[in-house]
């Protein structure tokens, strides 16, 4: 038997939820571990998405009031510091939201005069900070046709949002990972997390491979799993749909011909699907959202999931032969919340009656809101009574390889 490993903080997933919150607490003089079944961090949700960071104008479409709404907003000014300090591409590409028609246009008025008072007033529940939001606009048929000569030719213009940016997830959830390890994080990669024991406020965590790992806090950061792991310890004060998303990527001769993130809104017919078409950072193109409520386990791909795919592709930039240029296809899980309502929040909560344990629960633009998700978690530790003391020689920039 292995002797214990003793920490203050442990985090189950290395996802960008758990990775972000790891880096945050790095700052710090405390002992923190970060757990994770796989041989590297970031490759679940955190790699099979849209590769969107949600910048003002799309945020302002959530549910005023809620988490979901509050950490995208507040994460704005944070990207640019954090990319230039792990020195990671953060790409303003910016939004096409294309008006087909009167509807469109009402709807997308609503949004624009939301930015509008986002970016003013300081009371807004949704303050933008000043200078680090561009103004929405709305262009007419000719300007977007200059901003996308493939676009549908039928669109009477667009809102374009200037601040959407496009990440590599992958590299980012690495860099942040690195740099916490640099500071004194622990990676336990290989570990998948099996069973979990309270006695009073400390946690021991088992894991398939033999590792006992001892912590006074635990946050649960493991994505679409987060149910089952806060079930181990009655922890469960929340309930999820897994919503199962399917992207279709394109290669490079016609990503080339793709500058935008464009799309437009899905008539009754469409839904519950998404419809965009994005350029990614390496040139590539790709498309989707087709969404299915599904089981946890189903990860394949099905065909009608890339026929709706290429379908919207084509409808958006119907002279474009997307069908000639399919790299993959391939599956990502959302925790979706509220699901009975329609509209989604996140979770970042400590359950009553379970002391020191915080759940995470991200789901849809959970990417974008993880540079603010790290502070939050750090408010609750500290008031939960764990004392924070800054770290001597903490370094933003340093970096040290995590996998194994
Ligand atoms: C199709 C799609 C498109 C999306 N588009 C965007 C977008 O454009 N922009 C955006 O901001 N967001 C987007 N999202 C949402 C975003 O991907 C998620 O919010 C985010 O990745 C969730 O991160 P996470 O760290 O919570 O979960 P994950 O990345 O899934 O990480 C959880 C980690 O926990 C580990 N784990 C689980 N169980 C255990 C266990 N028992 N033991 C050990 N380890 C365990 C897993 O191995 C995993 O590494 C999209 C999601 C999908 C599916």
């Amino acid at each position: 038997m292995l002797e214990p490993l003793n920490f203050d903080v442990a985090i189950i997933g290395g996802g960008i939820a758990g990775v972000s919150i790891a880096r945050e607490l790095s700052q710090y003089s405390i002992n923190v571990a970060v757990i994770d079944m796989h041989d590297d961090v970031g490759l679940e949700s955190t790699s099979t998405n849209h590769n969107l960071v949600c910048q003002g104008g799309d945020s302002l479409s959530f549910r005023p009031g809620t988490l979901h709404a509050e950490l995208n907003i507040k994460s704005i000014p944070l990207w640019p510091k954090l990319a230039d300090e792990l020195n990671f591409p953060l790409k303003r590409v910016g939004g096409l939201w294309l008006i087909r028609d009167k509807a469109d246009f009402k709807r997308y008025l609503r949004l624009y005069s939301r930015a509008f008072k986002s970016s003013l007033e300081p009371n807004a529940p949704y303050y933008i900070p000043e200078g680090s939001f561009q103004p929405l606009e709305f262009v007419n048929r000719k300007q977007l046709l200059d901003m996308e000569p493939y676009v549908m030719p039928n669109a009477l213009g667009a809102l374009h949002d200037p601040n959407l940016c496009i990440i590599d997830p992958i590299k980012v959830a690495k860099a942040l990972a690195e740099n916490a390890k640099a500071n004194g994080v622990e990676f336990l990669l290989k570990q998948e997390v099996t069973k979990i024991e309270r006695q009073g406020i400390t946690y021991s965590i088992y894991t398939r491979q033999g590792l006992i790992i001892k912590s006074t806090f635990v946050i649960n950061a493991s994505g679409i799993e987060v149910d089952r792991v806060a079930e181990m310890v009655s922890a469960r004060n929340f309930s999820i749909v897994p919503l199962k998303g399917t992207l279709t990527d394109f290669d490079e001769e016609v990503g080339k011909l793709i500058s935008h993130e464009v799309h437009v809104l899905p008539r009754m017919e469409d839904l519950p699907h998404v419809k965009a078409v994005l350029p990614n950072i390496y040139g590539f193109a790709r498309s989707g959202i087709y969404l299915e409520l599904t089981y946890k386990s189903d990860k394949a791909v099905r065909e009608e999931a890339v026929n709706h795919n290429i379908k919207v592709a084509k409808e958006l930039f119907p002279e474009i032969p997307f069908e000639r240029h399919i790299v993959k296809s391939f599956t990502g899980f959302m925790a979706y919340t509220n699901a009975d309502t329609g509209w989604h929040d996140f979770v970042v909560d400590i359950p009553d009656y379970v002391p020191n344990w915080i759940n995470i629960v991200l789901g849809p633009a959970g990417v974008s809101a993880s540079p603010m998700l790290g502070k939050k978690v750090i408010e609750l530790l500290i008031q939960s009574g764990l004392r924070l003391e800054p770290k001597k020689g903490f370094d933003p920039r340093a970096r040290r390889g995590v996998s194994s």
